[in-house]
């Protein structure tokens, strides 16, 4: 950019609060340089650190109104049987849809849970920050499960290859990956980020052996033995229950899964729109933040998660919290659509402070004089950025 830009908002959002009267100096390297109040006439917009989708699958852009609902295990039914009738060409391209959609919603960074190449050079293209999360899926290897973990390895030194973003081998979730993979992935120390107690089927085949998929696996001549733990225990125990671990979605935990979580410091994404969609029960996020749980908020998969809008995502979790009697706050929902996200990415400072250097954008909503009056009326035609993430990071 050129010789840095003075910015005059009608608000800025500090800490998920819109904050008036304040400009914001940046110098020519987009940095942060000074905070003040106005010494000006202000615009009419908002401004504030671009979004994190916390918890993505570009890959299944294609299959947005594919799914026909139904419980859990038909969704895992249903999109297992998609997958292979979509061709590579496909796939590239609704990933590359699915990043442009991102961006234009005003998100600059996502952790991307990829299976089938496509996400990372759709990342690089669109310019978005984050990380790859390359998903091993062991449960049907049948003997072959390190030559499984091999071949995911090779994907993800590809989508490093293709993306330059950290790419990390990592298990779907602790009821697709068998247990020696599961210690194995562990033990590599890698940042993770895993679909964690998503739906009570988890629970009910991890800690009791029962339910559709104990009943699946015994179909496929599969021993299935309870192990008498929570899957969020039987996760702790493997190790993975550590900062750079993210557990994503964690509706069916009970408090001490919660206890476990907040101790290890471990975050969690939240996708309120996947999860209703899925009938998911409602996660506990007022329990989370109030154990101390660093929560981000995720889009997840356009094949649950319905058109790629964070707005509306945001107003999913201020629903869904007010429908179960628990309402978290606007504010905080902001947080998790920025800072709060970044940081269960591994990525500290994602806000508007002096000495800061993070991707900007303005929301075009007049006279937003509160944060919940920016999740009401936001839409991703009212963003404009400021900064975008090539400009805001060398
Ligand atoms: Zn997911």
């Amino acid at each position: 950019m050129g010789n840095g830009k003075l910015l005059r908002p009608f608000g800025v959002m500090i800490d998920g609060r819109v904050e008036r009267g304040l400009e914001i100096q940046l110098d020519e390297a987009g940095r942060i340089t000074h905070i003040g109040p106005q010494s000006g006439m202000p615009n009419l917009n908002i401004l504030s650190p671009a979004f994190v989708n916390a918890h993505s699958h570009l890959e299944y852009r294609g299959m947005l109104g594919q799914i026909t609902g139904g419980d859990f295990f038909s969704f895992l039914r249903q999109i297992t049987a998609l997958k292979p009738e979509e061709s590579p060409d496909y796939i590239e391209a609704m990933c590359l849809r699915a990043a442009q959609e991102n961006f234009n919603t005003g998100v600059a960074m996502i952790g991307e849970h990829t299976d089938r190449p496509g996400s990372a050079k759709a990342m690089k293209q669109v310019g978005l920050l984050g990380m790859l999360f390359q998903e091993a899926i062991t449960s049907n290897a049948r003997g072959e499960e390190q030559e499984k973990l091999e071949f995911v390895a090779e994907k993800a030194r590809g989508a490093y290859a293709e993306s330059h973003l950290p790419t990390h081998v990592n298990p779907h979730a602790a009821y697709t990956v068998d247990p020696n993979s599961l210690r194995f992935l562990a033990e590599q120390n890698t940042p993770a980020s895993i679909h964690c107690a998503e739906h009570t089927i988890e629970n009910d085949f991890i800690a009791r052996g029962e339910g559709a998929i104990a009943d699946f696996r015994r179909e496929q001549g599969v021993d299935v033995k309870p192990l008498g733990r929570s899957v969020v225990a039987f996760l702790n125990e493997l190790g993975f229950l550590r900062p750079t671990t993210q557990l994503v979605h964690c509706c069916d935990l009970d408090d001490e899964d919660i206890s476990l979580i907040a101790k290890s410091g471990s975050s969690i994404a939240h996708c309120p729109r996947s999860n209703t969609f899925l009938h998911c029960k409602p996660a506990r996020i007022r329990e989370f933040l109030t154990a101390g749980i660093t929560v981000g908020l995720g889009m997840d998969s356009p094949a649950t998660g319905d058109h790629i809008d964070f707005f509306a995502e945001m107003r999913a979790a201020l629903q869904t919290s007010r429908e179960r009697g628990k309402p978290v706050t606007a504010e905080e929902i902001w947080q998790m659509a920025t800072t709060w996200g970044a940081k269960s990415l591994g990525t500290p400072n994602w806000e508007i402070k002096v000495g800061n250097r993070i991707p900007l954008i303005e929301i075009d909503v007049e006279l937003a004089l509160e944060t919940e009056d920016i999740l009401e009326r936001g839409t991703p035609e009212a963003v404009n950025w400021i900064l975008t993430s090539s400009e805001a990071v060398s």
